[in-house]
């Protein structure tokens, strides 16, 4: 995750949510993505630690264990720069420039100047983030498929020039692989559409009742369209209470119900869903030099595994001396 400010239900649903899990079965690195920050940030980077740490108090609020995964920070392991570099040696440019995100973010992003030689590498980047620990699956929100999809091709032919060396990783997707937003765009912070995982319940609560729904039901007793409609998707990915969910939902499909109580009732759901993460994240927040801790101690064993991965690469390279 890229430390550009607080984490939203976005990052909760599309990722995080599949972290957890994650640790029964497999060994796991998580890390904050703080050169993939700058690609966008870079003119303003006063706030990039501040967010870091906060990010990572987010995670283990959410049950990330620092003694199962290995929490680290991209630039305290600069052989991903390394890895970078040589896989931009065999990487045609038009491969990057037809990346769907790639002209998205410039046309969406006007302010920021966009046509740097950093954002137009970010998924090669990614690319040596995820080989680097010869990572089979990446789990992730939907927006990165596309620069998995190219993470494959990359280890191909760089495993056509050199040898078998990495192997080609694949997304892991949640069930909600694309939260949207209040106003049902992606939910995103450059859009200000987000529910932040530290808002309380009141400003949740708040956030929900302006939520886009069906825009053809002016009336209660009009029918209304449930597939697609950002307030149920929520209560798909909230409310544990099913049958709720789908009273509601029949109800909705009638024209029987109002957006009122829709709304209310996601909105309780969604803040019983969040409470234990809000205790939680206020234990660790109480202890700030144990978060760094964490992403230093975490840095250094996956600098490790870096390191190691570092030496294959340059045999395979032939760039021995
Ligand atoms: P980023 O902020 O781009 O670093 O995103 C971190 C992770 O959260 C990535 O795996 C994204 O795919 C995921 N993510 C961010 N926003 C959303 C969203 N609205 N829906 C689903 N996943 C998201």
């Amino acid at each position: 995750m890229r430390p550009t400010g607080k984490l939203h239900l976005g990052h909760l649903v599309g990722a995080l949510s599949n972290w957890v899990p994650l640790q029964e079965t497999y060994d796991c690195l998580y890390f904050v993505a703080d050169w993939h920050a700058l690609t966008s940030e870079y003119a303003d980077t006063s706030g990039m630690t501040a967010h870091a740490l906060d990010n990572i108090a987010d995670w283990l609020a959410a049950g990330v264990d620092p003694e199962r995964s290995t929490i680290f920070v991209q630039s305290l392991v600069p052989e991903h720069a390394e890895l970078f570099l040589l896989f931009s040696m065999v990487v045609p440019i038009p491969w990057l420039e037809r990346v769907p995100s790639y002209k998205e973010q410039q046309e969406q992003l006007v302010e920021k100047d966009l046509s740097t030689l950093g954002f137009l590498g970010y998924p090669l980047l990614q690319t040596a983030d995820v080989t680097m620990y010869d990572a089979r699956f990446v789990p992730v929100g939907e927006d990165q498929v596309a620069h998995l999809e190219l993470a494959r091709e990359v280890v191909r032919r760089f495993n056509n020039f050199y040898g078998e060396t990495f192997v080609e990783p694949a997304p892991l997707l949640t069930k909600v692989s694309r939260l949207p937003g209040l106003d049902n765009r992606k939910m995103s912070k450059s859009y200000g559409n987000t529910i932040n995982l530290t808002d309380d319940a009141g400003t949740v609560a708040k956030k929900v009742r302006q939520m886009y729904t069906d825009p053809r039901r002016i009336r209660a007793d009009i029918p209304g369209t449930v597939e697609g409609n950002p307030v149920f998707m929520y209560h798909d990915a909230f409310n544990t209470d099913t049958a709720e969910v789908e009273d509601l939902k029949a109800r909705y499909r009638a024209g029987a119900v109002g957006d009122v109580e829709v709304k209310t009732k996601l909105a309780r759901a969604m803040n019983a869903a969040l409470e234990p993460m809000r205790e939680r994240r206020h234990a660790v927040m109480a202890k700030p030099d144990r978060i760094r801790e964490i992403a230093i101690d975490g840095s250094r064993k996956a600098r490790v595994i870096a390191r190691a991965t570092m030496e294959r690469v340059r045999d395979a390279v032939k760039l021995r001396y």
